[in-house]
């Protein structure tokens, strides 16, 4: 019997262990892929951790969240087909990205493809066993996306931190000339906001974060200011480099500083997008909803629809590229220690240790 290998977590805060598993069956519409590049995204480390901060309501835990253990995490896919049920007709040998954020297929959103509004998700990588492996198994052919021709590496990112940034700029809507969005963040979220904020046809992006390593990859992708927040007068600093005309933000953080500085810094009717989740709680002055006709929303992750979008405007060319580093599967629990002390600028894709394992 053929096996494939995964790199688990076996216990919630522990590294992950290298395990073995049966090659499965496909059924159905059911799809198996080999794994190309897989991308290592900042959630895969609060799931590792096994909770999120809820700041004075406590912890929200991955268990409660539906995950059990053993689990294997990873949810930015890219990879060839190698095995399809009987009543797929993807072909063996294309080479696809994979829509991790299935929803439950039963409910108004999911019949919508608003797979992100679903409230009984199975996330590959979360609920279901996702892309720290050498194969995974997709539920539904509908949940790939072809990509013959392109670089697994440099689109597998699209699947989790380009699709929440494409859904969250949806949110914020179209700016006007003059008026400026701030990305909070420049990590592999924040930086592909810029590139794809700049395709969208932002004109005016300022790109946030402590880091001025990171600030300087956000410049050379695009933005056109960036602030470091570490400054005490940040708040000033940010009105004046964007003349008080900050409409919209994306906060790709998502704590209580860069919620501070995203409602204290915007201007009348602008629009504050939440997909962060480094946690705590979110507080303002309540007066601020109504004086300054104020939005605040979250948005999480995207829908199928929009990740097929976007891989569209990657092979138009319209998306300049992150820095990605490529390392190999096996050296996972030393990118995720790496990642976590922000050692890692854009984003780091696992690539199979022999490119023609299984
Ligand atoms: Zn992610
Ligand atoms: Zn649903």
């Amino acid at each position: 019997m053929e096996n494939y290998t995964s790199f688990d977590l076996t216990e919630w805060g522990e590294p992950f262990e290298e395990a073995l598993h049966e090659m499965p069956q496909v059924t159905g519409r059911e799809v198996l892929v080999r794994i190309t590049a897989s991308g290592l995204c900042h959630s895969d480390l609060h799931i590792k951790k096994g909770f999120m901060d809820l700041g004075e309501k406590g912890k929200l835990t991955f268990t409660e969240r539906g995950a059990t253990l053993p689990l294997t995490l990873g949810h930015e896919m890219a990879g060839d087909v190698v095995a399809a049920g009987p009543d797929a007709t993807v072909t063996v040998g294309q080479s696809v990205v994979v829509f991790p954020w299935i929803g439950c297929r039963n409910c108004t959103p999911c019949a919508e493809d608003r797979e992100s509004d679903c409230t009984s998700m199975r996330i590959l990588g979360i609920h279901r066993n996702g892309g720290f492996a050498t194969h995974v198994v997709v539920e539904d052919e509908k949940f790939l996306i072809d990509i013959d021709g392109l670089n697994p590496a440099k689109v597998a990112p699209y699947a989790c931190s380009g699709l929440t940034v494409y859904n969250a700029l949806s949110k914020v809507g179209s700016l006007r000339d003059g008026q400026w969005l701030a990305i909070l963040g420049a990590g592999g979220l924040g930086l592909n906001a810029v590139a794809i904020a700049k395709a969208l046809g932002y004109r005016h992006i300022i790109a946030i974060d402590i880091d001025d390593t990171k600030l300087q990859a956000a410049q050379k992708i695009g933005a056109s200011q960036v602030l470091n927040a570490s400054a005490d007068d940040a708040v000033e600093q940010l009105k004046i480099l964007t003349d008080n005309q900050l409409f919209g933000v994306v906060d790709t953080f998502g704590s209580e500083q860069t919620g501070a500085l995203a409602v204290a810094a915007m201007t009348k009717a602008g629009t504050y997008v939440v997909v962060g989740q480094h946690g705590g709680d979110f507080k303002m002055p309540q007066i601020w909803l109504p004086q300054k006709a104020m939005t605040v929303r979250g948005s999480h992750v995207g829908n199928s629809p929009q990740l097929a979008t976007l891989i569209q405007m990657y092979r138009d060319g319209k998306l300049q590229d992150i820095p990605i580093e490529t390392r190999s599967l096996s050296a996972v629990n030393e990118a995720i220690d790496d990642l976590q002390a922000g050692r890692v600028t854009g984003r780091i894709v696992f690539v199979p240790d022999t490119p023609d394992a299984g």
